[in-house]
């Protein structure tokens, strides 16, 4: 299944058609605060949350799957209901948490957070009705481990073929093979072997 991620900032419904007819899975596309300016600001381009939105609302008009990604560091865990309610309105399939990258010691969410958005996922996905919760917390913690270059690859936008968009290896670029000799470089590599509980991408950024 192939699900595509974008910041949302140049989708029209031409393409978000065009989409659709080629079989994508799902579209994911990233929210990271329902305070515009503050989506904004991170983004670096004004009018990047109400574009985002836009795209959100694109896509589901197109019949695609949607889902409004965001990524969460210390000190952020209570907007996750807020974002949620955002995402529930706008009426996408899902809300994925992601734990952000931490680029200071101060970022990395606490083993108390970390239960905390086990919970919101666990009640939110209990419920009968609304978007359901993806938190790699859960995935990738508990359940599977880190998951890259074992169940999943990331195509990057330079066609480089990479575990997950935050490990920078690149094992082959999609210009040059095709997906599935892209995995078998992946796997050759031996890079992602064994289960892994711990993210191996917050190890580089600390
Ligand atoms: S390195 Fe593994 S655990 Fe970390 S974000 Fe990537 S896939 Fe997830």
């Amino acid at each position: 299944m192939a699900n595509l991620f974008t910041p949302g900032l140049e989708l029209t419904a031409e393409k978000a058609i065009k989409l659709k007819e080629a079989g994508l899975y799902n579209l994911i596309i990233g929210v990271y605060s329902t305070n515009p300016e503050e989506h904004d600001q991170i983004r670096s381009v004004v009018g990047a949350h109400a574009r985002a939105l836009e795209a959100i609302r694109t896509a589901l008009d197109a019949g695609l799957m949607v889902t409004m990604s965001c990524h969460i560091k210390s000190g952020q865990v209570d907007r996750i209901l807020e974002l949620y309610r955002l995402a529930d309105e706008l009426g996408v399939q899902e809300l994925s948490i992601w734990e952000g990258m931490p680029r200071t010691p101060g970022e990395k969410l606490t083993l108390i957070e970390k239960e905390k958005i086990l919970d919101i996922y666990r009640k939110i996905n209990s419920a009968p009705s609304g978007p359901r919760i993806f938190a790699n917390t859960y995935f990738e913690g508990q359940m599977l481990g880190c998951m890259a270059g074992r169940r999943w690859m990331h195509v990057a936008v330079d066609g480089s073929i990479r575990g997950c968009p935050y490990l920078k290896n690149s094992y082959a670029s999609i210009k040059d093979v095709s997906l599935k000799d892209a995995w078998r470089a992946l796997r050759h590599s031996q890079d992602f072997e064994g289960s892994v509980s711990h993210c191996p991408a917050q190890e580089i950024f600390g």
